[in-house]
């Protein structure tokens, strides 16, 4: 059996000097923390509404610093298309999202009551979010990169209410379904300009009428606030209903996991359209207090080093599909740029490759803490801590407040359950489907609509998280692959992950992607699918040294026996590759759902939709 154990005895672990952090690391004594912390410590750091009413979101992320005279701050600062920035201040951002709300209520949307988006990183985007938390009503984001097929089937799930969107973006992906959607009471266009689509509200002008509401809505902990739609890499995208009380979540990982203070100017690079978006792109940053940067573009490497530092981010915040992006374009490109402001670098979405900790380290000056979540999760579970030793190619430790642990499966990778309690793998280096103990705030709590796919994620005691993975002696978990993805060839389980690593070692890797293929001896077969960095030809020379050197590392039974060479792999819009998409094109089998597919072709599409 392999996996990504093995695998990190080629990177030495990048020891933490805990000294040599220019702010105190929130979190040092990990083993004290995790005996000590307990949810309600978390819970009690939060200020609840006024008068003990219960719990919103909004009032934690911004009402509160209103309240005890931090209006003035910086909370939001948008970088424009040419460089230029606006800002929203925390007291601008209260008034905004108050009145939101009152436009809201104007509409009869009541608590409850879903409110989408299909936007870009607007400005607008921001105020709707805590306005409708405000309402006491429930926030959805979609990807402004979805085609109608996709919009028109989550708001259809979801009963969406209202929907927040551009003029062009109307037109070309909600006007031609509109008529399928009778829940679908109120189209705000925020760009009319004065002169709105049919059906559809001038969102500025309705702004301007409206006079903040008074009191935000007295939401219970319990009460939902997200519904959050999955990514869909493995099959139909599922909503998943977060209530209030997560926010105590967001408020300590965005601690312990991301080391936010209130001095801190925060970047995080998630689209708004996914549940990172929402959870580290507004709702940790605004409850610490901090000052987030949000780019208008979508993903430019020589943008990306100007914004890192003109604007001195100090925590960063991105993704293996970025983190791979600016590592295709080059060391060269970082030079020049001061990047002396940044002091902490975390991922997440996707295993982060060993290669990119170290480039981290190397070219930015600071290794990438990969940390792991999921849409379910709503938050952090596990992570490379800021004053911890990294492992490359590990995911971490689980948080304060999470327990983790591997739950065992039989033949038919199902999980082992006796006595009604699953049964753990206990042995160090041993694979097993990462499960957590249910009950910590920012848990999903259900699937929409779907009780029966929501019962099935819970075994033995244990949420399952359908990944496999391993632990080593030190608690560090090593992620092996989707329960889905993982190739068994000639009685070997092999991740995909620790291959495509392997492969992304070789100098003219830039990206990999790698599946199993049917064998009639072997079962299946190691299949690669490889993206050259430029300068590099696709010939049968170089495809024959690949392979020979991933074999040389990993072994005959473990390296690719196929290899092709590809311009793009296929991903879903939050940037995972979609091995399930590489793996039906290579049989010739039906593609399934790819709704979150990025572009037919896979190919990268601009985040933001232009008209
Ligand atoms: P779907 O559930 O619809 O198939 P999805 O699982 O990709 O889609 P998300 O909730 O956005 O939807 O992604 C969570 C998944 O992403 C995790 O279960 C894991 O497979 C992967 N992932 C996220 N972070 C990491 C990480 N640091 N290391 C390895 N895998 C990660
Ligand atoms: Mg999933």
């Amino acid at each position: 059996m392999t996996a990504g154990v093995e695998g990190a005895t080629r990177w030495p672990a990048i020891t933490k000097d805990v000294a040599a952090f220019p702010v105190r690391p929130n979190l040092l004594d990990y083993d004290a923390a995790r005996r000590d912390f307990s949810w309600d410590q978390a819970r009690q750091a939060l200020a609840g509404l006024p008068g003990g009413r219960g719990l919103n979101i909004a009032y934690e992320a911004v009402d509160r610093h209103v309240a005890e005279g931090r209006g003035g701050k910086e909370a939001l600062r948008f970088v424009m298309a040419d460089g230029g920035t606006r800002s929203l201040t925390y007291g601008g951002l209260a008034d905004g999202s108050g009145r939101f709300a009152a436009v809201l209520q104007g509409l009869g949307v009541g608590r409850g009551d879903r409110v989408f988006s299909l936007l870009g990183r607007s400005p607008a985007l921001y105020t709707a979010v805590l306005g409708t938390f405000k309402n006491g009503s429930v926030f959805c984001p979609l990807f402004s990169a979805f085609g109608p097929e996709p919009v028109r089937q989550r708001l259809h799930l979801g009963a969406g209410r209202v929907l927040l969107t551009t003029r062009a973006l109307y037109r070309r992906k909600v006007a031609p379904v509109r008529d399928s959607l009778p829940d679908l009471r109120h189209v705000l266009l925020v760009d009319a300009d004065g002169s709105p689509e049919p059906e559809t509200l001038d969102l500025a002008e309705l702004l301007a009428q409206a006079d903040p509401i008074g009191e935000i809505a007295d939401t219970q902990p319990e009460d939902m606030a997200l519904l959050h739609f999955t990514s869909g890499t493995t099959g139909t995208p599922k909503g998943a209903i977060h209530v209030h009380d997560a926010v105590a979540a967001h408020y300590a990982t965005g601690r312990f996991a991301l080391d936010l203070h209130p001095d801190d100017i925060y970047w995080c690079t998630a689209d708004p359209g996914w549940v990172t978006g929402t959870s580290y792109g507004i709702i940790a940053p605004l409850v610490h207090g901090v000052t987030a940067i949000v780019d208008e573009e979508e993903l430019d490497a020589d943008r990306w080093y100007r914004i890192l530092a003109e604007q001195h981010v100090t925590v960063w915040y991105t993704a293996p599909t970025a983190l791979r992006m600016l590592m295709k374009a080059g060391a060269g490109r970082a030079a020049g740029h001061d990047l002396s402001a940044l002091r902490f670098i975390a991922s997440v979405g996707e295993p982060l490759n060993p290669e990119a900790v170290v480039w981290g380290q190397d070219v930015l000056g600071l290794p990438v803490h990969d940390n792991w979540w999921q849409t379910e999760t709503g938050g952090i579970m596990i992570a490379n801590y800021p004053a911890m030793d990294i492992r490359p190619g590990s995911m971490g430790r689980p948080l304060p407040g999470i327990e983790a642990a591997l739950v065992a499966r039989d033949a038919d990778g199902k999980p082992i359950v006796k006595d009604g309690q699953a049964v753990l793998v206990t042995g160090p280096d041993t694979m097993g489907e990462l499960a957590l103990r249910p009950g910590w705030p920012s848990m999903f709590r259900g699937y929409l609509n779907e009780e029966e796919r929501y019962r099935r994620c819970f075994a033995g005691g244990w949420y399952l998280t359908g990944d496999l993975a391993k632990r080593d002696g030190d608690g560090y978990f090593w992620f092996v692959g989707r329960g889905d993805d993982v190739i068994k060839s000639s009685g070997h389980l092999i991740g995909p992950f620790e291959v495509e690593s392997c492969l992304m070692e070789h100098p003219a890797v830039a990206e990999a992607g790698v599946i199993g293929v049917p064998d009639p001896v072997a079962g299946e077969v190691v299949k690669a699918f490889v993206e050259l960095k430029p300068g590099n030809e696709p010939t049968e020379e170089l495809q024959l040294e690949i392979i020979g050197f991933a074999r040389k590392r990993l072994g005959a039974a473990v390296a690719p026996r196929l290899l092709d060479f590809t311009t793009t792999l296929p991903k879903t819009r939050s940037g995972k590759i979609l091995r399930r998409l590489l793996k039906s094109r290579e049989l010739g089998l039906p593609e399934g759902d790819t709704s979150t597919l990025e572009s037919p072709a896979g190919a990268a599409v601009p985040l933001k939709d232009q008209p």
